[in-house]
């Protein structure tokens, strides 16, 4: 990273994955970073999550990598059979890519932790407690963050929206390339202890039922507060149904996943209070433009979608490196800003297409996407390039100006 010896003011708005990312990178250039939180305390939020060569990479960089994998469980293959009928979906492993690379399963807290405990040894500043509605313009055109109240923040030469997937300041960036629209379907997770239950801890596995049904134990390493490997359950339900879930109470849940996999049932038969499964609901939406002036969007905040990739978190490290790149290697911010853009555009443009087109194939009520997913994919698996290409899709490695294969980390 060049860096031109020009220390801005930045603040950057939400101190998730994303956010606190770029923050490390951009007071390590020698930026006075801001980080502004609407929550009392940052915390994380949701369940595992799976991280992507590119995006471990970005993690070494960061010097969090080692704490990082050794938090996490490291996941060689990812495979999902239908049910009934046990057709082989998706078995791809990180090898057909290069000899040892792999992704990381991670509780979400582990990462967050992992970040948070870097931000505050860097001596970031973190305002919380403090939900921006809007963005505003001093005389001078520079940025102001401003509060529901009114309170305004700044100006500040650089503002960083990284305030996840229902971003407010998002409109500022000039539009999405789609409308922003709540996928249907979104998903109950929980974490459950793994250690002796037969599943392969360096395995993702799902299961499905066309598309209505969708189950997966993504191995998460260690979780907060518990002993032991553990695993992220998910189980798709639509958003119109987890009261009719509830109401008919966890037995009849646990015969249901029984049904699908045998397996997986002992997985969840500790689970005894339907708190444990917290529904979490994704919303599709790509910026068409991630910068306006003065302005960056990293994240969620451009491009949120849904799960189903595993990309997100991926994403939103890569963004973070990559504005950091390119505001260190441009002495003009604007141009900076631009050249940001131009390097995440086809990388971002790719996955958001895939995951509009691949979700309901795994999650929605209608037939036919789940036919097309259950001729095209084993079809796929049979021709070695289409496999191989189809590996490097779901490691996040398509599209890429990152695009060169990360080595894999020295132990
Ligand atoms: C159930 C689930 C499973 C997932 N699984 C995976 C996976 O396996 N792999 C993967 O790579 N990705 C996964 N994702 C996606 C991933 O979680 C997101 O892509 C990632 O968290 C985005 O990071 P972010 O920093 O952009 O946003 P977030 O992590 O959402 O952080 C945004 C932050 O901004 C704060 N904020 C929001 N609005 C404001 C405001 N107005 N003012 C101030 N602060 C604000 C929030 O409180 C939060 O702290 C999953 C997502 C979900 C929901």
């Amino acid at each position: 990273m060049i860096s031109r010896g020009v220390s801005r003011s930045i603040a950057i708005v939400g101190c998730g994955i994303a956010g606190m990312a770029a923050a490390l990178f951009l007071t390590r250039l020698g930026h006075r970073v801001e980080l502004v939180e609407r929550f009392d305390a940052p915390r994380p939020v949701g369940a595992g999550l799976l991280l992507q060569p590119l995006g471990l990479a970005v993690l070494d960089r960061l010097g969090v990598g080692l704490r990082i994998r050794s938090a996490g469980a490291r996941i060689d293959r990812l495979h999902g059979l239908t049910h009934p009928g046990g057709r082989r979906i998706l078995d791809v492993g990180y090898d057909e890519i290069a000899p040892g690379l792999s992704g990381l399963g991670i509780h979400r807290a582990s990462l967050f932790g992992a970040l948070h405990a870097a931000v505050e040894a860097e001596g970031i500043a973190v305002a919380t407690a403090t939900g921006i509605v809007d963005i505003d313009r001093a005389a001078d055109r520079r940025p102001l963050l401003v509060e529901a109240a009114g309170r305004r923040h700044g100006p500040f030469d650089l503002v960083v929206d990284a305030s996840g997937a229902k971003s407010v300041l998002r409109p500022h960036a000039g539009g999405t390339t789609r409308p922003v629209r709540p996928f249907r379907f979104g998903a109950l997770w929980t974490t459950v202890p793994v250690a002796g239950t037969g599943f392969d801890t360096a395995a993702l596995a799902q299961r499905y039922i066309a598309a209505r049904q969708m189950a997966g134990v993504m191995p998460v390493g260690g979780a907060p507060g518990a002993s032991g490997p553990h695993a992220a359950f998910f189980w798709s339900i639509p958003s119109d149904r987890v009261d009719a879930w509830r109401a008919a109470g966890l037995a009849r849940w646990k015969d249901q996943v029984a049904a699908v996999w045998p397996e997986a049932a002992n997985l969840i038969a500790g689970i005894d209070d339907p708190d444990r499964l917290t529904p979490a609901f994704y919303l599709h939406a790509t910026v068409r433009h991630p910068v306006a002036e003065r302005l960056a969007l990293i994240g969620d905040a451009a491009h949120a979608t849904s799960p189903q990739l595993g990309q997100g978190a991926n994403m939103g490290l890569i963004d973070a490196a990559a504005l950091a790149d390119a505001i260190a290697g441009h002495a003009d911010l604007a141009t900076g800003l631009a050249a940001y853009a131009a390097a995440r555009q086809r990388h971002v443009r790719f996955y958001q297409a895939a995951s509009w087109w691949l979700t309901p194939m795994f999650q929605s009520g209608s037939r036919l996407p789940a036919l097309i997913r259950d001729i095209g994919f084993p079809l796929a698996h049979a021709v070695p390039y289409a496999r191989r290409d189809m590996a490097f899709g779901f490691a996040g490695l398509k599209a890429s100006a990152f695009g060169r294969i990360p080595p894999p980390p020295q132990r």
